[in-house]
């Protein structure tokens, strides 16, 4: 997947860099787009990542804010639109020598919120993608009751209300091809 691309590595945090809580803001600057739902949208300011690392024996629990600006594009008309992400989130990692000891119902009840990490760091990367792409809108619109756009010729509706199109004319020589199948002949 696109993202797989994301990395950082001030969002890898090694544990032996402190002793139990550890708070702070990573500034991600180096990602230019981010595949969110149906687009790859322009990522237009360095994403915010405020943190508290709280560390316990084999866990350490995660809660944190993403804040950046996206561009996207409006579902019916295609403008682009900014739209801003704040956003929180919240993890538990817990050593992956943990997760055979879990019951399977009890793997699925906290799939959401635990994440397993091997080795001496946990790496924040995937939940700030995941964040982000929650808080974005499935369809994003530049406005609740925009137009849209003309379906025969992609006029923008939002600046001509009244706009119609003419429906095609139909080609003469269809014309009696036509009139053969309205009566049913080959039906
Ligand atoms: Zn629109
Ligand atoms: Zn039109």
């Amino acid at each position: 997947m696109y993202n797989d691309d994301l990395k950082n590595e001030s969002l890898i945090v090694e544990f032996e860099s402190f002793e139990k809580i550890l708070e702070g803001t990573i500034s991600v600057n180096n990602w230019e787009r981010i595949e969110v739902h149906s687009e790859k949208a322009n990522i237009l300011s360095p994403i915010k990542v405020s943190f508290s690392l709280e560390k316990g024996d084999n866990q350490v629990l995660v809660n944190g804010k993403v804040e950046t600006m996206l561009q996207l594009h409006c579902s019916r008309c295609l403008k682009p639109i900014e739209y801003w992400v704040e956003e929180s989130f919240e993890a538990l990692y817990l050593d992956s020598s943990f997760e055979k000891y879990l019951s399977k119902t009890e793997h699925l009840k906290s799939l959401d919120n635990v994440v397993y990490y091997d080795g001496q760091s946990i790496d924040l990367t995937n939940r700030i993608i995941e964040t982000i792409i929650l808080s974005v809108p499935n369809v994003p619109l530049c406005k609740e009751d925009c137009n849209g756009l003309c379906p025969i010729c992609g006029a923008d509706l939002n600046e001509n209300s009244d706009h119609s199109c003419e429906k095609e004319e139909l080609d003469p020589r269809f014309a009696s091809l036509k009139s053969l199948l309205d009566e049913g002949k080959f039906l």
